[in-house]
């Protein structure tokens, strides 16, 4: 679509839409409707809206969204830049058909309400979400009410002091980070728990990462201060060690000391959460219809797909058309958490929807649209474009930043880095800071030890980043999530050659690369004499294939032990020159023969990235 083509349908309107945060000056968009098509490039948007694409990526940041210029975002997405900017807009279809009715409506910041905040909670495994939420929701859910026995439906809310708050029922940052990766946003504070006696642990640590990313505040819950060995002050320290600085320290993160098991300070942190999202100022506009995200969905035996929908703007009502993702279908049916049947659903609750004609994925943005015709059309529309919308929203290459940081539209480059020990992450870390300038910034998303993991992938998703690899392999997982994203893992096991890549491509002077593709794992599963002092192993292929003479990584526990080349391989008696997967081979290493039962067998093939 040409910029000509979006800025034609530009209507004026006789109210005045709320005023532009610019300076004086630039074109004020104000009395103007805009009407934008159901995609468009963040590019496209940019111009449409008379900003710098890096305005617009910012904007995006601040609700937690990482895009790149030519990245495709849908109506949505794109509104809340343009909300943001004083903007009014209509999404294309609906003009026509709606006009008449929406030319009397009030302007929108007029049937602004304040809507109840979302809560992910998020923490090391053990250090009390589960007992957190339960203890929440068996307190203070309304036990007065029919039926006060809640269900898992994947969120929860509850009434404290006057006001709601809704909590989102998966614990853990995979859901949450799941969710982001497909582009929706459906937090707006996280509590991260944090075990007083345990203090701060890997999982805590990706968890600060994850919420930083997502640009989502942080309220701390310091568990388990019931337990004598309860140390908070530690806590306080790591955190701080952490750029989460507590109030009582002069910092602006809220520290609750609480016991989920006893539920002192409960009280406390649902008060704090409320003060936080007071701040925030959660606003939304019930009259308009609904958009949404889909929580949980799940197939009931007896009453067909069910889904949980967090709506965020608007009301959602029985008899709604709706679409998400290529689901779609007309609202049968609302039911709470506990299990009563409600007409409509207002900004910032959750509930249970039946009514779609197939299972959408927790992920997919809701929206109303006005008939069935138009449900129809969408999801036809956007069974079409699948491929090509897969390809557009995928994550960068770090070749692509490169052409971005070069053209001065992205100036940070970010990454997940994973490293075999501790040392090593803090050692790239400390180098790779050094390398920002006024050009470009790196951004480390996450740095932690161990190989890649699939939460790994999806975090660099969410946030259009690159994963680094030093010294470790990645989960078979990962690999595979990768590929479907387009996420980049870089393998390194000289630390130079990493620092040189990421500052060439901060400077766009990235070298022609070669990356490592996988394509052949095996599994060692005993462990034979050879000739002399050396050894045979004996595997089982796992995926791919072993070809004699290819290079081969010897992986331990997730750590790269050595490289090395395929001088033998047989199966039974037979000399071969490979072996695909399912099948037992001998294999014997140039130069290695200290083979132990569990180890991986790598094959990669060096492939030219561009
Ligand atoms: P999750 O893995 O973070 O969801 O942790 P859980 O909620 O499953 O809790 C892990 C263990 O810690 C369970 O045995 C809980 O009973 C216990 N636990 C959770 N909160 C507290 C608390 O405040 N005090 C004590 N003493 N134990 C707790």
């Amino acid at each position: 679509m040409t910029t000509n083509e979006l800025d034609s349908p530009v209507e004026t309107e006789a109210k005045p839409a709320r005023a532009a945060r610019r300076p004086a000056g630039e074109r004020k968009p104000v009395n103007r409707v805009l009407v934008m098509p159901q995609t468009l490039s963040v590019k496209q948007l940019a111009e449409l809206i008379d900003q710098t694409p890096i305005d617009v990526i910012k904007q995006l940041m601040r609700h937690g969204i990482m895009a790149g210029v030519n990245q495709i975002v849908d109506y949505q997405v794109a509104s809340l830049v343009t909300t943001a900017a004083g903007i009014r807009t209509k999404l294309a279809d609906e003009t026509k058909a709606a006009a008449p009715a929406k030319a009397a409506a009030p302007a929108d910041t007029a049937n602004l309400v304040t809507r109840p905040p979302v809560v992910t909670v998020m923490g090391h495994v053990d250090h009390g979400k589960t007992t957190l939420l339960d203890t929440i929701r068996k307190t203070k859910v309304a036990s007065r009410e029919v039926g006060g026995i809640t269900q898992h439906i994947g969120a929860y809310q509850v009434e404290y002091l006057g006001k709601k708050i809704t909590f989102l029922d998966t614990p853990g940052h995979e859901a949450f980070t799941a969710i982001r990766s497909r582009g929706a946003k459906c937090t707006d504070i996280a509590v991260l728990v944090v075990a007083a006696n345990d203090g701060i642990m890997p999982q805590t640590v990706e968890a600060i990462n994850h919420a930083k990313a997502a640009g989502v505040p942080i309220i701390v819950a310091i568990n388990k201060m019931d337990l004598p060995d309860a140390n908070p002050d530690r806590v306080k320290l790591q955190l701080s060690e952490h750029n989460l600085v507590i109030e009582e320290w002069g910092g602006e993160v809220i520290a609750v000391p609480v016991s989920a098991r006893s539920g002192e300070g409960i009280d406390t942190l649902l008060q704090n959460i409320q003060v936080v999202s007071e701040v925030a100022d959660l606003k939304a506009d019930p009259t308009k219809p609904a958009s949404g995200v889909i929580i949980e969905a799940k197939l009931d035996r007896k009453r067909g797909p069910t889904s949980t929908v967090l709506v965020q703007s608007g009301t959602l009502r029985v008899g709604d058309h709706i679409v998400a993702g290529t689901a779609w279908g007309r609202v049968k049916a609302i039911a709470n958490e506990r299990g009563q049947a409600i007409k409509e659903v207002a900004p910032g609750d959750p509930a249970e929807v039946l009514g779609f004609s197939e299972l959408p994925e927790a992920g997919d943005v809701l929206t109303v649209v006005p008939n069935e015709r138009a449900s129809r059309l969408l999801v036809a529309e956007r069974e079409r474009s699948k491929t090509a919308q897969q390809t557009q929203a995928r994550a960068l290459t770090l070749d692509e930043v490169v052409k971005q940081i070069d053209a001065g539209d992205v100036k940070e480059l970010n990454l997940v880095l994973k490293a075999d020990v501790q040392g090593s992450v803090e050692a790239i870390r400390q180098s790779l800071d050094k390398l920002a300038d006024a050009e470009a910034t790196v951004r480390i998303l996450h740095a932690g030890s161990g190989a890649v993991t699939e939460l790994d992938v999806l975090l660099a998703s969410a946030s259009s980043g690159i994963i680094i690899a030093f010294n470790v392999g990645s989960e078979p997982s990962a690999e595979r999530t990768a590929s479907r994203a387009g996420v980049e893992i870089r393998k390194y096991n000289i630390i130079y050659q990493l620092i040189e890549d990421v500052e060439r491509a901060l400077h766009g002077m990235l070298e022609p690369i070669y990356t490592d593709v996988l394509t052949g794992r095996a599994e060692v599963r005993e462990v034979f004499p050879g000739r002399g002092n050396a050894k045979i192993a004996g595997c089982r292929v796992l995926e791919g294939r072993l070809v004699r003479g290819a290079t081969v990584r010897i992986m331990r526990g997730g750590k790269v032990m050595q490289e090395s080349s395929i001088t033998g391989l047989r199966h039974f008696r037979d000399e071969v020159t490979q072996i695909n997967t399912g099948l037992e081979c001998g294999v014997a290493l140039q130069d290695f023969n200290d083979f132990q039962v569990g180890d991986l067998l790598e094959v990669h093939r060096q492939e030219r990235a561009r």
